[in-house]
């Protein structure tokens, strides 16, 4: 299966049409989805509609996707096709604007044919709480793809499209692309606007992309990338071209920081070994590693579990049977209209997530919680300062395990939560980091994945190394047949 640069380089010389392309995408989701199930909505008419659009025109060399079929997480809006979030509660709703990330696609030439499943409003890291059913791991169907954002991993792995974006709050990107042997980057907090995206937890959200390989990603983040003011929160600075960091095949002159805290304890034996071998590849490319401390960052859980369920309290407050989304049909006054409406048109881990906000939130418990967990927040963030003075990039692994069986700790929220330990904390910095498949578990033979984190607006650093150490560890290219 080609890469994004080679689909889009084929569509340039016009060895193939946006609609050939587009068919085939179509056609390996109709095939593959009632397997892996990563595609809510699938916007075939639409998307051979737009593809022809732009057969008509012609190649464009100046739109760097022009014609290449990409996937969208189902938290970020596309105008006129439904966004449900994986969620009763959105199961018919429908936008009447693009995100700007999609709207920077669409620019770029983009055809977008499918919508992905989802971790309900992104609350979940195995894509089992959706509403439209759990997805799928396409290396393994018996095993989870990662979440949230499993199902643009899931349909990137499963060869239904070149790139996907998806969403990281606390690991949504990085975690999944780990999980399906795909590369993500979570870009740095700013860096991609904010805006249609559904808000979870809001100083945490981030969009990014996901697809099969490092140069792939920098194509897609150099689209989505940049200044927007209907974003208050999105960074004045223009969007940059990526691919120009992809130049070196090594890692001299480079010093990676290996922080002692994400290597300790919890981790199995299959992804200790392909990430300790990942180090040693590394260091024969001839980069220099250090070892680094970041003592707060194993609070990541306890912080981040406090911050983001008070920002989703207060975010999901707007879906109350009035505005948006679900409404009960027989409401018996006010009260019973949002109390209805929100019991039934929410899963179970959300109204968690909404009663465990709500009570860190509420007066009495504010100063013990919310407050607290905001301290050590910038402890953590001062952490990331120290470690990244001394070091161009952190690296470590992902997850401590591998994809794990569907329904095998489903039941168990805390364990889930635990499972978050190595990407939370860089979202309560702020920074950006990008997950790159490093090899397979010998024990379970699903792909670990490594991530390197990096300086503020720094991605092109994350993206030189990662291309050098993608070199090196090879790229998993996606799986024809499923087992
Ligand atoms: N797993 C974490 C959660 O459930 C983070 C999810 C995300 O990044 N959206 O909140």
């Amino acid at each position: 299966m080609l890469t994004l640069a080679e689909a889009r380089d084929r569509l340039l010389k016009g060895e193939c049409t946006a609609v050939e392309l587009a068919k085939a995408c179509l056609k390996r989701i109709a095939d593959t989805n009632p397997a892996v199930n990563a595609c809510i909505t699938i916007r075939e008419a639409d998307a051979l509609e737009e593809a022809a659009a732009l057969d008509k025109v012609g190649p464009d060399s100046a739109k760097p996707l022009w014609g290449v079929p990409v996937v969208v997480k189902d938290c970020i809006t596309v105008k006129g096709t439904r966004t449900t979030c994986g969620s009763r509660m959105l199961e018919n709703f429908i936008p009447f604007y693009d995100a700007f990330a999609v709207r920077k696609l669409k620019e770029a030439g983009a055809v977008i044919i499918a919508k992905t499943n989802m971790d309900e409003f992104a609350m979940g890291s195995s894509s089992e709480t959706s509403y439209f059913g759990p997805v799928r791991n396409p290396r393994d169907l018996s095993r989870v793809p990662g979440g949230s954002s499993g199902g643009s991993a899931a349909a990137v792995a499963a060869g239904q499209a070149f790139a996907a974006l998806g969403t990281d709050t606390g690991g949504s990107i990085r975690q999944p692309a780990a999980f399906c042997g795909c590369v993500g980057i979570k870009p740095t907090y700013g860096r991609v606007s904010r805006f249609g995206a559904v808000a979870y937890a809001s100083s945490l959200d981030q969009i990014g992309p996901m697809a099969r390989s490092v140069e792939d990603c920098a194509i897609m983040l150099s689209a989505i990338a940049g200044h927007d003011p209907k974003d208050s929160t999105s960074a004045p600075r223009d969007g940059q071209d990526y691919t120009a960091s992809l130049k070196r095949g090594d890692l001299k002159g480079v010093t990676l920081g290996v922080p002692k805290e994400f290597w300790g304890e919890g981790i199995t034996d299959g992804v200790r070994k392909t990430c300790a071998e990942a180090l040693e590849k590394a260091k024969a490319l001839g980069a220099q590693i250090i070892d680094v401390s970041m003592p707060h960052a194993l609070h990541s859980v306890a912080v981040f579990y406090i911050i983001a369920t008070a920002e989703a309290s207060s975010n999901l407050a707007r879906f109350d049977g009035v505005r948006y989304g679900y409404r009960v049909p027989d409401p018996r006054d006010l009260a019973d209209l949002y109390i209805r409406s929100r019991t039934e048109g929410f899963g179970e881990e959300v109204r968690r997530r909404i009663m465990l906000g709500t009570y860190t939130l509420s007066s009495g418990f504010y100063d013990a919680y919310y407050k607290k967990a905001a301290q050590v927040r910038r402890l953590i963030q001062q952490d990331y300062h120290a470690a990244l003075a001394r070091c161009d990039a952190l690296i470590a692994p992902v997850s401590p395990v591998s994809p794990w069986k569907l329904g095998e700790i489903s039941d168990d929220p805390l364990k889930m939560y635990l499972m978050d330990i190595f990407t939370l904390s860089l979202n309560l910095a702020g920074l950006p980091g990008l997950s790159l498949p490093a090899g397979t578990d010998c024990e379970t033979n699903m792909p670990t994945g490594i991530q390197l984190m990096g300086k503020p607006f720094d991605e092109s650093a994350l993206f030189a190394i990662g291309h050098a150490l993608e070199g090196a560890f090879g790229r998993m290219s996606a799986v024809e047949t499923f087992r």
